[in-house]
């Protein structure tokens, strides 16, 4: 495989965490209860040469800075990557959880056409449960990219409008799907918006 589809190489970092039990799985909340915070993700999934051909594939160019397959359709094609904070060029890097799945992308774009996003941010500023799992979710967000390393200059930014607001249903959907349900709260809505065009138990690869 050639440098360009080489997942991130390891870097000199020495504060980076040890791996958790890739066997413990995360607890799903109820309805009712809120997820604990910060619960963070580390690098768990390795990616394979035939990832790294599949999401060259999808992106349509080697894919950059990968550290890991955060979530997976059925079919075990990756849905989402982990791209770690900063790229091998030095780029920083805040889209911690990436939606590559083609169809997935496509299914999110035609909901965004519709302009729910305006709607979700105008609900942030009246419906204070759903705020506050926002500011939640980007508490997770920042605390499962910290824990791929810490970049200052994207410190405390976390992405898709959080926690403010609603402008990138891609990145919380995103979130969503690698955090699993009750996480982001946001994402987990736009999921069941797109789920009759696009679901994650559904493979339309
Ligand atoms: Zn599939």
């Amino acid at each position: 495989m050639g440098d360009n589809g080489r997942p991130a190489r390891p870097t000199e970092r020495t504060d980076v965490p040890a791996r958790p039990d890739p066997t413990a799985h995360r607890d799903v909340p109820g309805p009712s209860a809120l997820p604990d915070l910060p619960a963070a993700r580390a690098v768990t999934d390795a990616v394979s040469e035939r990832d790294v051909e599949v999401l060259t594939e999808q992106l349509g160019r080697p894919p950059r800075g990968v550290v890991g397959v955060a979530a997976r359709c059925v079919c075990g094609r990756p849905l989402v990557v982990r791209t770690a904070p900063r790229l091998d060029d030095g780029t920083p890097f805040p889209t911690t959880y990436y939606l590559t799945s083609p169809q997935a992308v496509a299914a999110v774009s035609a909901v965004e056409a519709t302009g729910v996003m305006k709607e979700l941010t105008a609900r942030l500023g009246e419906d204070d449960d759903l705020a506050e799992g926002h500011r939640r979710a980007h508490a997770a967000y920042l605390a499962d990219r910290e824990a791929l390393g810490h970049v200052p200059e994207i410190a405390g930014i976390s992405a898709g409008g959080m926690p403010q607001r609603v402008k990138c249903l891609h990145v919380l959907v995103a979130h969503a799907l690698a955090a699993g349900p009750g996480v982001n709260p946001v994402g987990d809505e736009a999921l069941t918006m797109v789920a009759d065009r696009w679901r994650p138990d559904r493979c339309t690869c």
